[in-house]
């Protein structure tokens, strides 16, 4: 392991055609670490997540993993390259059965569904979710809210990825069942699984995360542990709470 383990976003500049919403992004996300980064709605959380996995436009500033370059790369060799995306609102494919949309995450490195790697990847995840193997051949579209996050954490997973991103995962969710999702996130980062996560709900990211940058208008405008924010009063400036 070297000092360019991880994900290093240096100077990321990147927004939509004409317009630049995410402004010279600098952060950090070492090999083993879970990171939130926090902001109020229009913050750009979600603009830098999706500059992070070619989905967006970047203009400026780069992104490596493990050394290796993602600026420029197509979304489909992002997720070769190891990094699995929970997209906000989940996008399920409600009409597809909870474990056809767990298999949908292992495109990334799997061609055949009948394969005994494909077979050892859903049985760690009914492991993980056991509510998933018990609803196995259910639509996904008919679970509940907290059900159908944890359907598509499952999928991200399904892709052994080694940085899972996750957009506003406690969207929609009531206050138990984003402790939920946030416990399950700290236990696949304890087995290993790096973690970058945009939230709106601070609080929630702020127990889990070991450090988290707060993003207002495109820009970080600082970094540190809870604690570190707590002190700072960057909190109530910036996340709209206190
Ligand atoms: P989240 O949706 O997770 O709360 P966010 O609100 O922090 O994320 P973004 O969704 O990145 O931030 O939006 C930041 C700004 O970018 C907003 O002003 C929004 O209007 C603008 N924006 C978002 N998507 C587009 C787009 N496709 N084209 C142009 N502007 C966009």
């Amino acid at each position: 392991s070297g000092s360019d383990d991880g994900l290093r976003v240096t100077g990321l500049t990147a927004g939509y055609g004409p317009v630049t919403v995410v402004r010279d992004v600098t952060l950090e996300v070492g090999r083993g670490d879970f990171v939130g980064v926090l902001g109020a709605n229009g913050a750009g959380k979600t603009t830098l997540l999706r500059a992070l996995v070619g989905d967006a436009r970047v203009t400026a500033g780069s992104v490596t993993l493990d050394g290796r370059e993602l600026r420029g790369l197509p979304a489909h060799r992002v997720a070769r390259a190891g990094v699995a995306v929970v997209p906000e609102g989940r996008g399920l494919v409600p009409e597809l059965s909870v474990r056809d949309n767990l298999l949908l995450g292992t495109a990334t490195w799997n061609r055949r569904y009948s394969s005994p790697a494909v077979t050892r990847a859903l049985a760690e995840v009914h492991d993980r979710f056991p509510v998933l193997g018990e609803r196995a051949g259910q639509l996904a579209g008919s679970l509940s809210g907290g059900e159908q996050q944890m359907v598509a954490i499952g999928r991200a997973l399904m892709a052994r990825p080694t940085l899972l991103v996750l957009d506003e995962p406690s969207l929609g969710l009531a206050p138990r069942l984003v402790r939920q999702v946030f416990a399950d996130l700290a236990q696949a980062n304890r087995d290993g699984i790096t973690v970058l996560v945009a939230e709106q709900n601070a609080a929630a990211a702020l127990r889990v995360a070991t450090r988290s940058y707060v993003m207002h208008g495109g820009r970080v405008v600082t970094e540190g542990t809870a604690e570190q924010l707590e002190a700072s009063g960057l909190r109530s400036a910036f996340l709209g709470e206190g």
